[in-house]
């Protein structure tokens, strides 16, 4: 019953629930030593794919988007799907340009998906990325409102990027 609740039927990532109870516990845990960084992804304009494509194909992309993924992090890191087309990833034991390092090559991956289908090659998928270095003290709302305003600035300054959470320019 908890494997069930655990992953997301069609991707396989973890749950938003499983997803929250991880990043409660690792960012409870954090101290001067360790370093933790959690990322969020949006597909850009996945509604046209949809659109253009079915939600069928829809679904496919993100099945590949998902195994895109699972291949550039490691069996420590914590990717789930938090609901649509967002997904997000915790990067225990990882310095903020490590996870840069990280979310350019799923960038860079995602943005090579390929797909042939009855209506068309698909080869337009890409991702927005907001990249967060957790400080100790911080609970999970404060840490997913300061990464969701990273991918709010790289959705604003054109999509199909990432961006680190910096004060000044990604102020409310
Ligand atoms: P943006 O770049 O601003 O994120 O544009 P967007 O079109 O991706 O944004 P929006 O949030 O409006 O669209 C997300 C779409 O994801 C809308 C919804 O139909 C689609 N969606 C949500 N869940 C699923 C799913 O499980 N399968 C499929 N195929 N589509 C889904
Ligand atoms: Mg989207």
């Amino acid at each position: 019953m908890r494997r069930i609740k655990m992953y997301d039927p069609l991707t396989l990532a973890y749950t938003r629930n499983y997803f929250f109870d991880e990043l409660k516990s690792t960012s409870d845990s954090i101290n001067s030593k360790t370093s933790l960084c959690v990322l969020l992804l949006d597909v850009d304009k996945f509604k046209e794919i949809n659109d253009t494509f079915g939600h069928q194909q829809g679904d496919m992309i993100l099945k590949k988007i998902s195994d895109t993924v699972r291949n550039c992090i490691t069996r420590n890191d914590i990717f789930a799907r938090l609901g649509g087309d967002e997904f997000a990833i915790i990067l225990p034991g990882t310095s903020v340009s490590d996870a840069c390092h990280i979310a350019e090559k799923i960038r860079e991956r995602i943005e090579a998906i390929s797909c042939q289908t009855d209506a068309g090659v698909i080869d337009n998928v890409t991702v927005s990325i907001g990249t967060y270095k957790v400080n100790a003290g911080e609970n999970i709302k404060q840490i997913i409102a300061s990464a969701d305003n990273a991918l709010y600035c790289a959705k604003r300054n054109g999509r199909n990027k990432n961006i680190v959470f910096n004060d000044e320019y990604c102020a409310l």
